[in-house]
């Protein structure tokens, strides 16, 4: 399975760019994100995806989507802020008042995803720390008590969605990797409180980023890889039932999955950077490297992160390098 992002149809935005503005409106756009739909799960089927995503073709941003349907979130008041850690300065909503979940965001973008395929479908929310983050809290003192409200918004919506079955419910958490000592804190409480009684299976999504030439320049100029060793032990013993780890960019050793206990990985095992796709041979070498330390049920093999900001052709190229490594290291386990 992918992360969760595809690139958008040329028609729909302008390609290359993360919050590219709708070239549709009113009930066109709502036709064509629709049919954008159904070409990214297409897409996904072809090239041999066995779990399938919406490619989050109704999202300007994975964040904005989700929290422009909450109470309190104004983004018509948008503050300059520095992201994940000092890392990299953004543009961020404020929150006018305390956070509210009083109906489903993403209901209908799921139901209609799953009337497209017969395979189980995967739905992403954003994570509690990560929107945190992502957000100027004016209507908060306390950063711990935003997260645990957002936490319970994102835990009512999981709750909703479970509803119709998918087959994955997935929090993404970014910020996880950027500040693990804040994860351990706030971060991993949050979690466990925004999966709590979902009755599907849910998913943590924690990479180092998209392939943005801001991310890229980061991960070229970083020294220290060691946030999966802090973050896995005590991963393990969240309530969440799969682990989507980013390992392909950073070139991470898969014996770091020891540490992880026995969660379902969701490895990722090809680069989402603007390169081309690389062979098949390497990632199927990745994927035999990561059955050292997880069994084959256990072992999803993934793309690294969401592939919003690539070419479109590029990110095809992309899945069917994996579709294909995953189909031949399966058929060598036969
Ligand atoms: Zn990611």
């Amino acid at each position: 399975m992918i992360v969760g992002s595809l690139p958008k149809p040329e028609w729909l935005a302008p390609p290359r760019q993360l919050r590219a503005p709708w070239l549709l409106e009113g009930d066109t756009l709502l036709a064509g994100q629709d049919d954008a739909t159904t070409i990214a799960v297409h897409q996904q089927e072809l090239a041999g995806m066995m779990i399938v995503t919406d490619g989050e073709q109704r999202r300007q941003h994975y964040i904005s989507h989700f929290c422009q349907g909450l109470a309190a979130f104004d983004y018509s008041r948008l503050v300059e802020k520095t992201t994940r850690g000092g890392k990299y300065p953004a543009r961020v909503p404020t929150i006018v008042d305390k956070v509210r979940w009083t109906e489903p965001v993403l209901l209908r973008d799921l139901a209609y995803t799953i009337s497209q395929t017969s395979w189980p479908v995967k739905i992403t929310i954003p994570g509690p720390m990560t929107i945190a983050d992502t957000a100027y809290a004016e209507a908060y003192q306390d950063d711990a008590e935003l997260i645990m409200d957002l936490a319970a918004a994102v835990n009512e919506e999981a709750k909703a969605l479970a509803q119709l079955h998918p087959g994955v419910i997935q929090i993404d958490e970014p910020a996880f990797n950027a500040e693990p000592e804040k994860a351990r804190e706030i971060g991993l409480p949050a979690l466990n409180r925004a999966v709590q009684d979902v009755t599907v299976a849910t998913a943590v999504h924690i990479c180092y980023g998209y392939g943005t030439e801001i991310v890229l320049n980061w991960k070229k100029a970083n020294t220290s890889w060691d946030q999966y060793q802090q973050l896995l032990p005590l991963l393990a013993e969240s309530s969440v039932a799969i682990l989507s780890l980013e390992f392909a960019a950073p070139k991470l050793d898969p014996a770091v999955l020891q540490l992880a206990g026995s969660k379902r990985i969701a490895f990722g095992c090809v680069d989402v950077s603007p390169d081309p796709a690389e062979p098949v041979d390497i990632v199927a070498d990745r994927l035999r490297a990561a059955l050292k330390y997880v069994p084959p049920e256990r072992l999803f093999p993934s793309t690294d992160c969401g592939m919003a900001p690539l070419d479109r052709q590029l990110a095809v190229a992309k899945m069917r390098v994996l579709g294909q490594a995953a189909a031949l290291v399966g058929n060598e386990l036969g």
